[in-house]
């Protein structure tokens, strides 16, 4: 393919020093698990020199004041970031700009599968794992026309030429996962998160990705496409999540998870952060104050399980 426009809508970025992010999605406050994540995101970042940016991927899923709370919450545990922060929902043009060049080159196909279809094709004997199964692949004119007829939505899909791809991760080692047939435009004509996240990284300079570990299986594919659109690959660090006491992913209906939710009890941000920190074996109030002693190989491996009924509310810390 050739080589990707220039992205207007972001300032120009020296490639030097690289930046670390944090790109919540505001579908509402962050949790404790969340704000674990951005502070793991901003110790990797500014531990290495790096910038730190902040992107509110808004293209889904979207509660009023939530961007607003978080990053308020974010201030508000001692995170500082750098530049303005980036709103998908302003970057629409750029999302199908990137999807009308990737076809022009042949690589993405119109796609008319429902989500049931995608299922039941997806749990046949030998298909791969969560992959799309390619139903849509080989469609012919006459298929195509019949779909469009019947008023099927199209979501524009990626036309991987590879199975698999390998990424590097500062925890997970070299990781090698699937790569499949990724929907870049869904069937509603948003810009699907695969794509925009691969698109803001590269737009962004961003050169070192720490989010939490459910993503991990997600790395190869954006790695791929970030290869195919001509974007160098970021370092990857995919941090262990909070558990709740059932060993579930941790929710807001857990109970008191959120920033709001603990002040309610009494504790301060400052105790949030130094309850987060300690989970990750630093002690100290501050994100200056533990900086100096981050060290990623001494980062828990395994998931931290909470029960925040158990936290005992505004305990102060030594
Ligand atoms: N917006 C995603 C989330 O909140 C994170 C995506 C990413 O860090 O790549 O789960």
């Amino acid at each position: 393919m050739d080589a990707p426009e220039p992205d207007t809508a972001l300032p120009a970025n020296s490639p030097e020093p690289g930046a670390g992010r944090y790109a919540p999605s505001p579908s509402g406050d962050l949790h404790l698990g969340n704000l674990r994540t951005a502070v793991l995101a901003w110790l990797f970042a500014r531990s290495t020199g790096r910038r730190f940016l902040l992107r509110m991927e808004d293209l889904d899923r979207v509660r009023p004041g939530a961007a607003e709370r978080q990053l308020a919450d974010l201030r508000a545990i001692g995170l500082d970031w750098d530049g303005e922060v980036i709103r998908q929902s302003a970057r629409l043009p750029h999302y199908r700009a990137a999807v009308a060049r990737l076809t022009a080159a042949g690589r993405t196909y119109e796609c008319f599968c429902t989500r049931r279809e995608i299922q039941q094709a997806a749990t046949a004997p030998h298909a791969p794992q969560g992959a799309y199964p390619g139903t849509c692949r080989a469609l012919t004119p006459d298929q195509r026309a019949e779909f469009l007829a019947a008023g099927r939505p199209a979501a524009i899909r990626l036309r991987a030429e590879v199975a698999e791809f390998e990424i590097a991760d500062e925890l997970h080692g070299r990781y090698r996962g699937a790569v499949d047939d990724v929907v870049l435009l869904r069937g509603d004509g948003v810009p699907a998160y695969n794509l925009a996240v691969v698109l803001d990284d590269a737009a962004q300079g961003i050169d070192q990705v720490v989010r939490g570990d459910d993503l991990l299986s997600s790395a190869p594919r954006q790695a791929y496409l970030a290869t195919l659109l001509g974007f160098p690959v970021p370092r990857y660090a995919h941090v262990p999540l909070v558990l709740n006491a059932a060993g579930q992913r941790l929710a807001k209906r857990d109970g008191a998870v959120t920033l709001a939710d603990r002040r309610a009890l009494g504790d301060s941000a400052e105790r949030v952060f130094a309850l987060l920190a300690g989970s990750l074996g630093l002690a100290g109030r501050t994100p200056a104050a533990v900086l100096a002693r981050f060290d990623p190989a001494r980062l828990p491996r395994d998931p931290w399980t909470l029960d925040p009924n158990r936290l005992s509310p505004a305990k102060e810390c030594p």
